[in-house]
Formats: C-alpha cells, sequence, structure tokens
C-alpha cells in the first residue's frame, strides 16, 4: 500500500480515497560498484589519482576505461575527459572550429551544449525538433543552407534517438561533420547501431544523472585517428599521449604534438577506477530502466490529458527518464499539476515555465545565444513535462507515480480557472 497524508483528504468531492504519497528518492543514480570504490580509494591512499606518470610503464585506470570504452563503441579511439561539456568543445576544437563560426545544435538540449559553442567562441544556430522530440530534418536541411555551418552538434536529448542514417546521410550530402551528444543515449541503438557512431565524433557523459557515474567526467570517441590525436593533446595530456589506452600510432601525434594547445580536461584516475566496473552493469540496468520506463509509459497514457512522447520502434532507447505533454490544462494548470505532484513526492521538470530552474532550461533563456522563433518547438517545450526514471524504481513504486500523477492531474483540473471547455 502507498503510504498517505490525512490532511490530504480534500472535503470538496467526498467520499475520497486518501491521496498517495511516493516517499522513495525520485533521482537515485546508478549504484557505484564496491569494486569501484575499492581501487579509488586504493589510489587516493598511494597518493596517485592522477592519469599520467613518469615510470613509463605505467598503466592507469583511465587508459584501461579508454580500451574498454572503445571496445563496448566498437570505434577505433576513445578518450576519457573531465565531462561531457568539455568532450564536445574538444570535438569542435578538433573539427577546427573557429571563432565566429557558425555551429548546428538543437533547440531542444540542455545549456551545456550551447555552452560548448560558445566555449569555443563559436555561434551556435538552432536546429528545431518535432513532436517526438528528435531533429526536424526540414528545418535541419534549411539551416544548413542558410547558415553555411559546417558542423552539426546533435543532441539526443533525454535519450530521444532521431532517425540518425537520415540525419547522417543529409550530413553527409552537405559536408557538415556530425557530433553526436550521447549524454542520455550510452548504451542505445538506433536500428541496431550503437548510438555516438553514427557521426564522425560521439561524446558521452559521466557525471552522476547519466548512465555511469563518477561524479563527473565525459568520453570522446571516433575512428578518425587526426581528431583523437588532438583531443588527447588538448585534453592535457602534455606529451605523455602513449600512456593513452586506444590511441592513434606515434606518426599521427607527430603532425599535431607541437601545433595543438593544452587546456588541461583530464579525467581523474579515480574517476575512471570508479566508472570501470560499471559499463558490464550498463546492459543489466538498461533492462531495470525500461520495465520501468514501459510500466509508467502505459500507466501514463490512461490518464486524461496525459500522453507520452511516441517513439520509433527502431529505437532501442535507454528509460532513464520519460517526457510526457500536458494537453488539457492552461500554463497555470500546469504549474499547479507539477505543484500537486511535489507535494506528493514526484517532482515533475517543465520545459514551458517562464524561467530556466534548476537542470531545466529552454533555448529562448540561453541569453548568450542570438534570437531565434522556433514556433513548432515552441508548441511541443510549452506542453512537455519531464520526469527522471530512478534504475532502482520497481513495480510497486511506478504504480504509487501513477496514482501520484493521476490524482495530481484531478487535483489541478478541479480548480476553477483550470476548467477547460468541454
Ligand atoms: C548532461 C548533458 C550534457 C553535459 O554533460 P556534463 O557531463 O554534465 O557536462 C550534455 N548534453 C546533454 C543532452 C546532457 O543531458
Amino acid at each position: 500500500m502507498p503510504a498517505t497524508t490525512p490532511h490530504d483528504r480534500r472535503s470538496t468531492d467526498a467520499p475520497e480515497q486518501p491521496r498517495a504519497v511516493f516517499r522513495k528518492p525520485m533521482s537515485d543514480p546508478v549504484p557505484i560498484p564496491a569494486a569501484g570504490v575499492a581501487r579509488a580509494l586504493e589510489l587516493l591512499r598511494s597518493n596517485r589519482p592522477f592519469r599520467y606518470g613518469e615510470d613509463t610503464q605505467h598503466v592507469s585506470e583511465t587508459a584501461r576505461l579508454e580500451a574498454e570504452l572503445a571496445a563496448y563503441t566498437g570505434r577505433r579511439y576513445a578518450v576519457a575527459v573531465n565531462s561531457c561539456g568539455c568532450s564536445l568543445f574538444l570535438a569542435l576544437k578538433a573539427l577546427g572550429v573557429a571563432p565566429g563560426e557558425p555551429v548546428l545544435c538543437n533547440a531542444f538540449t540542455l545549456a551545456p551544449v550551447p555552452g560548448a559553442v560558445a566555449h569555443a567562441a563559436a555561434r551556435p544556430v538552432l536546429v528545431g525538433i518535432t513532436e517526438r522530440l528528435t531533429v526536424d530534418l526540414d528545418d535541419l536541411q534549411a539551416k544548413i543552407r542558410t547558415s553555411g555551418a559546417r558542423v552539426f552538434l546533435m543532441s539526443q536529448m533525454r535519450g530521444h534517438l532521431s532517425d540518425l542514417a537520415a540525419v547522417a546521410r543529409l550530413c553527409a550530402e552537405h559536408d557538415v561533420a556530425l557530433i553526436e551528444d550521447c549524454a542520455h543515449t550510452l548504451g542505445a541503438r538506433f536500428d541496431g547501431r550503437m548510438a555516438g557512431t553514427f557521426g564522425r565524433v560521439g561524446c558521452y557523459s559521466a557525471q552522476t544523472f547519466k548512465h555511469i557515474n563518477a561524479g563527473e567526467g565525459g568520453v570522446v570517441v571516433t575512428d578518425d585517428a587526426d581528431i583523437a590525436a588532438q583531443v588527447i593533446l588538448m585534453s592535457g595530456s602534455y606529451m605523455l599521449y602513449r600512456q593513452h589506452g586506444a590511441r592513434p600510432d606515434d606518426a599521427v601525434f607527430e603532425r599535431w604534438r607541437d601545433v595543438t594547445p593544452n587546456f588541461s580536461m583530464r579525467m581523474t584516475d579515480t574517476a575512471a577506477a570508479l566508472l570501470r566496473p560499471q559499463l558490464p552493469q550498463l546492459s543489466a540496468w538498461t533492462e531495470r530502466w525500461n520495465a520501468a520506463y514501459r510500466h509508467l509509459e502505459a500507466g501514463l497514457a490512461t490518464l486524461p490529458g496525459l500522453t507520452p512522447i511516441r517513439r520509433d520502434p527502431r529505437e532501442a532507447f535507454v528509460g532513464s527518464s520519460i517526457q510526457f505533454t500536458v494537453d488539457n490544462l492552461p500554463a497555470a494548470g500546469i504549474a499547479r499539476f507539477i505543484e500537486e505532484a511535489a507535494a506528493h513526492g514526484v517532482y515533475l521538470k517543465w520545459f514551458g515555465a517562464e524561467r530556466a530552474i534548476g537542470f531545466t532550461s529552454r533555448y529562448d533563456q540561453w541569453g548568450y545565444v542570438a534570437a531565434e522563433t522556433l514556433s513548432a518547438t515552441d508548441a511541443v517545450l510549452r506542453r512537455l513535462l519531464d520526469m527522471r526514471v530512478a534504475v532502482s524504481l520497481d513495480a510497486e513504486d511506478c504504480a504509487t507515480i501513477l496514482r501520484v500523477l493521476g490524482e495530481a492531474m484531478a487535483a489541478a483540473r478541479r480548480a476553477p480557472s483550470n476548467r477547460v471547455a468541454a
């Protein structure tokens, strides 16, 4: 039985059941395996949390992680860095993006994405999204033409996979380099092929709320030797690049070692130690996430006015969060629904909120990006809600969450200002 609070009984529509309350944390991160913690402690006790050593025989945890990530993604090269945001920046720099240059990126993404473009002193040009939260291919084509951009930094925002083969084809036709931001798609596939392997570069995150958790961390994968060598040097390898775990040959570094700046964006060896035992767990975690996702998706579809985002059957996604639209309430009613849910332990994020809150922001709230109007995108974001799916959720948790949402919606609709004309 879900726990309840007696004071939630409302006298208006009596007799009423006490309202459900969800009492577990909504944002449980993936657990860091004990073996990872033990190895990280060993590194700390030996005073060696740094990936490089002057001992040329030294094989760091970070180098081992790089080899494992290259094998996992099936890419030739993998470089571990300090965050996904920095991995995006390094990818842009390695592609030779110059100050002032236009870079295409999704209008629906997280702030570190336009932030990475700004970090490279380039100019974000926003591409709209569809109702499925994927890239609007017509808008992409139009923006490629009008902007003259050479690079598309494409987010698989909240794990929604666009038709990646179509995006890659369109980019190739116009000689646009594709960078995939896979912060929420490590372990996901489109049409059988791993996310992060459709473009020139794939970038992943190891920040606490993503699919592997070291607190902070990012990864760049590529098959391009010149990009890999530059990212390694720029990440801050000094001339110790031979200590990398999935790197190009020395001859490639000869082209770059004396002309490439060091931006010091290294992953710590302790972070790598925490991450290594997580990779083998990822498919088991994905099964748990997706079982909860399917339960929530089916339940949301039965609640009046709530519609889970439709997904392409070719997506093998990782359901670490779920998105849905609210179709029967004005903005004040959506705000009330969110308050009602939060008061009963279920935390929702809203892409239509007036101001950026917490992790959530909308493209027109990035004041450093040239203003653009994307009406179709706005129409989606205005009604779009987002909920984290913790890997720890079981069937009973999902049922309680759905009850809370159903009751919150009923309460929001009861509020006089939110009554919709039938
Ligand atoms: C989290 C996230 C990032 C940035 O990852 P960090 O490791 O926190 O820098 C980039 N893009 C998307 C879509 C994200 O969700």
